[in-house]
């Protein structure tokens, strides 16, 4: 936990940004589990995981704005900015919950408000992405 996190919340035994994303440094494709990773325990080489591992926190442990129903072991998504975008991960084993309510017009809204100012958010579903607007 970091003065970056949102009080109270922490990861628990959710690996979803282990498994989500790709990651070059570890030779990690999208949507695979990271092979330091034990799956409900977490990181087998935590002390010494790469910095960019070290550093990454996402979206629901940084932003209050984001209610409990965006934990990811819950929602079964991961969310991240990068730059104007907001980028919404689905777990592939879950692909139509981005689909569902709240989180639709939620992610809706996040678009609406942020359009003025070039935000937008992406929502990517394995091979399928899609650009809420
Ligand atoms: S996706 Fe978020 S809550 Fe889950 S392990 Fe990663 S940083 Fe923690
Ligand atoms: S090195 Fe550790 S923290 Fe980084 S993705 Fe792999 S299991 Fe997760």
């Amino acid at each position: 936990m970091t003065a970056e996190t949102v009080s109270g919340r922490s990861c628990g035994t959710c690996t979803l940004c282990c498994h989500l994303p790709e990651i070059d440094v570890l030779s990690k494709p999208a949507n695979a589990m990271c092979s330091n990773c034990i799956e409900g325990k977490g990181c087998t080489i935590y002390p010494d995981r790469p910095s960019l591992c070290r550093d990454f926190h996402c979206l629901w442990t940084r932003d209050g704005r984001l209610g409990d129903e965006w934990n990811p072991a819950r929602s079964h998504m991961m969310l991240y900015e990068q730059g104007p975008q907001t980028t919404v991960l689905v777990d592939p084993d879950f692909p139509e919950i981005w689909k569902q309510e709240p989180y639709l017009t939620q992610m809706r809204r996040w678009a609406a408000e942020g359009k003025a100012v070039g935000r937008y958010v992406i929502v990517f579903v394995g091979d399928q992405v899609t650009k809420i607007g």
